[in-house]
C-alpha cells in the first residue's frame, strides 16, 4: 500500500492578483509538477447546482442563486466587501470544502509533486500548515496595477480595490520560503522556475525515501 499522501511533498504558491501565479503555476506544470487551483475548484463549488449551493442558498437565500443555479457573484461579491460576517460566514462553507477538494486532487495527483495554487494562502490560514514549502510570486504594486488593468480591463481604482483586500506584498513576502521575482520579463522567470524545480525534485526524492514512504 503507498504512503499516506501527508509524506509526499507538496508546495503552497500564492501572490497578489497580477502578480504572475497562473504564468508561474503553468511553467511548474509544464515541468511535471501536479498542479491544483483552488481558484477552479472555488469556482467549481458555486457552479450551477454545485456542491456548495445547496449551503449557500440555506445560508443566504435565493437572492444570491442566479437563475443558472449558480452563485450570484456579483451580489455576493458586493455583499462579502461591505459585511465581514457575511464573508466569514461564506468562507466558512466553502473553505473546508475546497480544502477537501484539493486534498482529493493531491492524493491522486501523477506527478513528481504537487502545487498547491492558493491566491489567498497569506490570508486564509490553514494553508501554510499543510504545505511544506510556501512560493511567493512578487513584484511591485505599480506592476500588479498595470498588468491587471491591461488583462481585465480594469481601472487603476479597481484594481487597487481588489489589492487593498489582500495582504500586503510585505505579509506575503515574510510567508515565503522561496519567492519568484517577477518584476521583469516573462523570460526572466523560466531560470528561477527550472532552479526551484530542480530544488523541489530533490526534496520530493528525499521525502519518498523516507522510512515511512511505503506501510
Ligand atoms: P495572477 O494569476 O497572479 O493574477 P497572471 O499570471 O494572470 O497573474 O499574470 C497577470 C497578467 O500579466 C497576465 O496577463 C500575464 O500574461 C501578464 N504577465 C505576467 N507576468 C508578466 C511579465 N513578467 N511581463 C509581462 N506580462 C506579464
Amino acid at each position: 500500500m503507498s504512503a499516506p499522501h501527508t509524506t509526499a511533498f507538496t508546495v503552497g504558491l500564492t501572490g497578489g492578483i497580477g502578480s504572475g501565479k497562473s504564468l508561474v503555476a503553468d511553467m511548474f506544470a509544464a515541468r511535471g509538477a501536479t498542479v491544483v487551483d483552488t481558484d477552479a475548484i472555488a469556482h467549481a463549488m458555486t457552479a450551477p447546482h454545485g456542491p456548495a449551493m445547496h449551503r449557500i442558498e440555506a445560508e443566504f437565500g435565493r437572492a444570491y442563486i442566479a437563475a443558472d443555479g449558480s452563485m450570484d457573484r456579483a451580489r455576493m461579491r458586493e455583499l462579502v466587501f461591505t459585511d465581514a460576517g457575511a464573508k466569514r460566514r461564506l468562507e466558512a462553507i466553502l473553505h473546508p470544502m475546497i480544502r477537501e477538494a484539493a486534498n482529493a486532487a493531491a492524493v491522486v495527483a501523477q506527478g513528481a509533486y504537487t502545487i498547491f495554487a492558493v491566491p489567498l494562502l497569506v490570508e486564509a490560514g490553514g494553508w501554510r500548515e499543510r504545505v511544506a514549502r510556501v512560493l511567493v510570486v512578487d513584484c511591485p504594486e505599480a506592476l500588479q496595477v498595470q498588468r491587471v488593468m491591461a488583462r481585465n480591463g480594469l481601472s487603476e481604482q479597481q484594481v487597487r480595490a481588489i489589492m487593498a483586500n489582500q495582504a500586503t506584498r510585505e505579509a506575503r513576502q515574510a510567508a515565503a520560503d522561496d519567492i519568484v521575482d517577477n518584476s521583469g520579463s516573462i523570460d526572466d522567470l523560466g531560470p528561477q522556475v527550472e532552479r526551484l524545480h530542480q530544488q523541489y525534485l530533490a526534496f520530493a526524492a528525499k521525502l519518498a525515501a523516507g522510512p515511512i514512504e511505503r506501510l
